[in-house]
Order: structure tokens, then C-alpha cells, then sequence
């Protein structure tokens, strides 16, 4: 196995553009930390507004010939990177607990997952086609073809550090579209190192480039007022994608908006409770509750609130908290202090408002950044916990009378990404895919994520979609052309 010496020496430290390593302007760095220790991992380079223009200039050179590749050579490539990810896997691993905290099987889980946007975008890239017809005047053929929308700027955020780069790489090059990564500056390493694990597999220079920098905006902003980009995807919290889709007017940009949620997970009198625990768990604690698909809201029905509570919170005094990369760690550090400081008075503000805190829900002694796990019942309206997105591992709970009653507290909510529900009966499980305002559901599961199916919100919690058959027209415009027939 690798050691965490000898893998941060194989990271690469520059920006990656136009295929070559270089430092920034200035030779300008910024520091990675890892959560668990507070201690620097690397130095990278910090990109200045100048090397953000130079990857624009790179994409956009890049573009004509990347699209007239053909469709097959572009998925081969692919393939050959999800390939190479596999060969890699340990060291990915390791590398994402190291910068982001996440324990390592979880880190292990997320190049599963993130490797099959690689294969399964590899597959999609040939299956492109458009249609052919005749007018129904009968007076002329009309064709429908399928293009590359162009270069395009994908920003990511830091808690999939993997996953949210190749949702948008893979559907972005299998569609013959040139890139510019911008990785969240919390955990870049990720995204460098994949970078190199591209070239590896051949891909041509120019058509991904990496930056990295402390000053995202600024960086940011010339790149999305460039006449020649023309497509903005944007994973991260609400506040900022609804700037980026301000930006994105001045040049009517395509946007893709993978935003905040806030996820309601409803457990009816007639759930199978042993089901709904074990989902419950997976919703709320994988990645340490930082993800924009946990659970935020638990919604559980009043005859049995008072054993899934009772239930829950047994599971979460047996959860280990430490490094991700000691063996049996569910729990690691949150992203960094801010995270820390949050989650704690979230918790504060529940219970100030009338909330039983039965477990956790205090920062723990350091170094690292870390957080005990907390289960509050009896949540009170109004409590910021309901209207935020908790991002921490703080599972709060409210109860519920009727049906009704319940949907209405799940779509009590300006976010629209996934809600969970739990109930045996069919009809009613029906009768939620119609009821719940979100752009994903899971039905009797706490785990939803699949590189087969579209991801993606409603609400403020998106545009767009990544991932399945949908995801790779996020790159893709539609041409039609008339001419005489025959
Ligand atoms: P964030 O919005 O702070 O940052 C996301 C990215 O945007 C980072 O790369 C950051 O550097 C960059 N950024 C920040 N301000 C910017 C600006 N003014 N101009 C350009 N870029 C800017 O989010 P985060 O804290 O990194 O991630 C957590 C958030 O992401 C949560 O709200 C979570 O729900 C959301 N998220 C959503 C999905 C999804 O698919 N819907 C997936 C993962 C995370």
C-alpha cells in the first residue's frame, strides 16, 4: 500500500494548461490543507486572472479539432481514463480522504462512482444521433443534428472532489466539447491528479485545463465574460450559482446548475423500519453529512417517531470518529472550522427553540476538525435547521399526523434536489412521485447517486441535469435544416 509521503509526491503541483505543467503568474501558491490534522498537505499553484485567461485561450484553440475527432476516438479515450482509474484506485482514494476528510471506504465508493460518468460517457459518445424527415407539406426533408456546444467552464465544489469532476469532464469530452476546470480551492489535489491520469490516457493538450486559485471569483470572472466560452456548469451552494447565472446573462450562456438542497426524508406508519433506519443512516452521515443530497429534513410519521429515534440514535453512539484513514472510521472531520462552527449552532438554535438533543452536537477537541454526530427530536417550525442546508452530520427530527400534513412539510422549502420516503404501500409510494417538489426521489433507499440516471433539482436547486441519457446534451445544441425535397 502507498504512503501518504510517497502519493503526495506524485501529485502534481502546477496548472494544467494547454497539456503542460506550469507554476502560476508570480509563482504565486496556495496551501491544501487536510481536515483531520489542520496540517498542509501541498503548496499548489495559485492561479492569477492572466493564467485563467491563458486555459480560456487553451480551450478555445483546442475546440475545432477536439469536436472533429471523431465520436468513437473521444469515447476511447474515455474509456481508457476510466481504465487508468481503476489501475489508480487506491492512490484516488487516498488522496480524497487526505484533502476532504471522508473515511477511506467511503473515498473508495466515490471512484466507483466517479469512474462510471467516465465509462458510461465513453459509451454515450457514439450512441449521438440526430433525425431525418419530410415536411408534412411534403416539400422538404428536415434534418436534426446533434453539435458541441463549445468551450465550456466547469466549476466544482469541494465535498465530491472525484465525482463532481468527471459528471462534468466525461459528458463534456464525449460531446466534443473543450474545458476549463476550476476545482474548489479546499480540495484541488483531486482534480490535478486526474488531470494527469488524462494525459496519460491521451488526451490531446488543450483540451482540459486545470486552475486552481484562492481567488475564485476574480479568476472567474473574465473567463465567463469570454465572447468565445459557451457553456457555464456550476456544482455548488445557491448563493453563488445564482451569481454565476447573473454573470452568465452578459453572454446568454448555456448554464448547468447543480445547486444547495435541503432534503426532506419522510417515513410513513406503514414503513418498514428496519429499511428506514439503515436508509436513514446512508442519507444523512455518508460524507459526514456534506452532501447536497443528505437528508436535512427527517419527517417521521408520530406513531412511530419514538423507536426510529430511539433506533437512530443507538447506531449513531456506535459510530467511530477519527481520521478516514484509520480502519473502522465512519465519522471523520468536517471540511474545516467554519464547517464546525456552523453545524454547532444550527444545533444551538434548535434546541434554544424547544428541540431534545439525545446524542452529540458539540465540536470535539482538535487537532482536525471535527464534530459529534447529533440526533435532535421534536425540531420546532421557525428552527434555522429546517430552512437550511445542515451540510454537517446533525440528523433533526419533526413528526406528523397525515399524509397531507407531511408532503406539506417536505416541500416547505425553496430547494428542490431529492427527497427520500419510506412506506410499503405502492399506491402511496405513487402518489409521492407526484407529490414531492424535488427533481430526485428515493423510493424505500437512502442512496440515489448513479451515473445511468439524470441528477439534478428543481427549485433553487438547479438547472439542468448530469448524468443518464440527459446528461451529455447539457454539451450538445440542436441544429435543424430544411432544403427542397428531391
Ligand atoms: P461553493 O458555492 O462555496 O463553491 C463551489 C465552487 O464555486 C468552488 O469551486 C468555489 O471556489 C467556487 N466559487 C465560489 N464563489 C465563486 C464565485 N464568485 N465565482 C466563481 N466561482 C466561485 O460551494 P461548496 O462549499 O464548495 O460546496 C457545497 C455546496 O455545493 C452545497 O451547497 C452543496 O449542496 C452543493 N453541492 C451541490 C451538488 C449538486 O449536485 N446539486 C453536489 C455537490 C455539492
Amino acid at each position: 500500500m502507498i504512503t501518504e509521503k510517497e502519493l503526495l509526491a506524485k501529485i502534481p503541483t502546477g496548472l494544467f494548461i494547454n497539456g503542460t505543467w506550469r507554476a502560476a503568474a508570480g509563482e504565486k501558491t496556495l496551501d491544501v490543507y487536510d481536515p483531520a490534522t489542520g496540517e498542509v498537505l501541498l503548496a499548489i499553484a495559485d492561479a492569477s486572472v492572466a493564467d485563467g485567461a491563458a486555459a480560456m485561450d487553451a480551450a478555445a484553440a483546442a475546440q475545432a479539432s477536439w469536436a472533429a475527432t471523431p465520436a468513437r476516438a473521444r469515447g476511447e479515450i474515455l474509456r481508457r481514463a476510466f481504465d487508468l482509474l481503476q489501475e489508480r484506485r487506491e492512490e484516488f482514494a487516498l488522496l480524497m480522504t487526505l484533502e476532504m476528510g471522508k473515511p477511506l471506504a467511503e473515498a473508495n465508493g466515490e471512484v466507483t462512482y466517479g469512474g462510471e460518468f467516465l465509462r458510461w460517457f465513453s459509451e454515450e459518445a457514439a450512441r449521438l444521433s440526430g433525425r431525418y424527415g419530410v415536411n408534412p407539406e411534403g416539400t422538404g426533408t428536415m434534418t436534426v443534428s446533434l453539435h458541441p456546444v463549445g468551450p465550456s467552464f466547469l466549476i466544482t465544489p469541494w465535498n465530491f472532489p472525484l465525482a463532481m469532476a468527471t459528471r462534468k469532464i466525461a459528458p463534456a469530452l464525449a460531446a466534443g466539447c473543450t474545458v476549463v476546470l476550476k476545482p474548489a480551492a479546499l480540495t484541488p489535489l483531486t482534480s490535478l491528479y486526474f488531470a494527469q491520469l488524462l494525459a496519460d490516457a491521451g488526451l490531446p493538450a488543450g483540451v482540459v485545463n486545470v486552475v486552481t486559485t484562492s481567488s475564485s471569483s476574480a479568476v472567474s470572472g473574465p473567463i465567463i465574460s469570454d465572447s468565445r466560452l459557451r457553456k457555464l456548469s456550476f456544482t455548488g451552494s445557491t448563493g453563488v450559482g445564482q451569481s454565476l447565472i447573473t454573470q452568465s446573462a452578459e453572454n446568454v450562456l448555456r448554464t448547468s446548475m447543480e445547486l444547495g438542497g435541503n432534503a426532506p426524508f419522510i417515513v410513513f406508519e406503514d414503513a418498514d423500519l428496519d429499511a428506514a433506519v439503515e436508509g436513514a443512516l446512508a442519507a444523512k452521515f455518508r460524507n459526514i453529512g456534506q452532501a447536497c443530497t443528505a437528508a436535512n429534513r427527517f419527517i417521521v410519521h408520530e406513531s412511530v417517531v419514538a423507536e426510529f429515534t430511539e433506533r437512530i440514535v443507538e447506531r449513531v453512539r456506535a459510530m467511530k470518529i477519527g481520521r478516514g484513514t484509520e480502519e473502522g472510521v465512519t465519522i471523520g472531520p468536517l471540511i474545516d472550522d467554519r464547517a464546525v462552527a456552523k453545524a454547532t449552532e444550527l444545533v444551538n438554535d434548535a434546541v434554544e427553540r424547544g428541540a431534545t438533543l439525545h446524542i452529540g452536537g458539540a465540536a470535539l477537541e482538535g487537532p482536525g476538525s471535527y464534530f459529534s454526530p447529533a440526533v435532535l427530536s421534536d425540531v420546532r417550525p421557525g428552527s434555522d435547521i429546517l430552512r437550511e442546508e445542515i451540510f454537517g452530520p446533525v440528523l433533526a427530527i419533526v413528526s406528523f399526523s397525515t399524509e397531507e400534513e407531511g408532503v406539506a412539510l417536505a416541500n416547505d422549502t425553496e430547494y428542490g434536489l431529492v427527497s427520500y420516503v419510506f412506506t410499503q404501500s405502492a399506491a402511496r409510494g405513487q402518489r409521492m412521485i407526484g407529490a414531492l417538489e424535488t427533481g430526485m426521489m428515493g423510493l424505500n433507499v437512502g442512496v440515489i447517486s448513479n451515473a445511468a440516471a439524470p441528477f439534478g433539482g428543481v427549485k433553487q436547486s438547479g438547472i439542468g441535469r448530469e448524468g443518464g441519457a440527459e446528461g451529455i446534451h447539457e454539451y450538445l445544441y440542436t441544429k435543424y435544416t430544411m432544403a427542397p425535397l428531391g
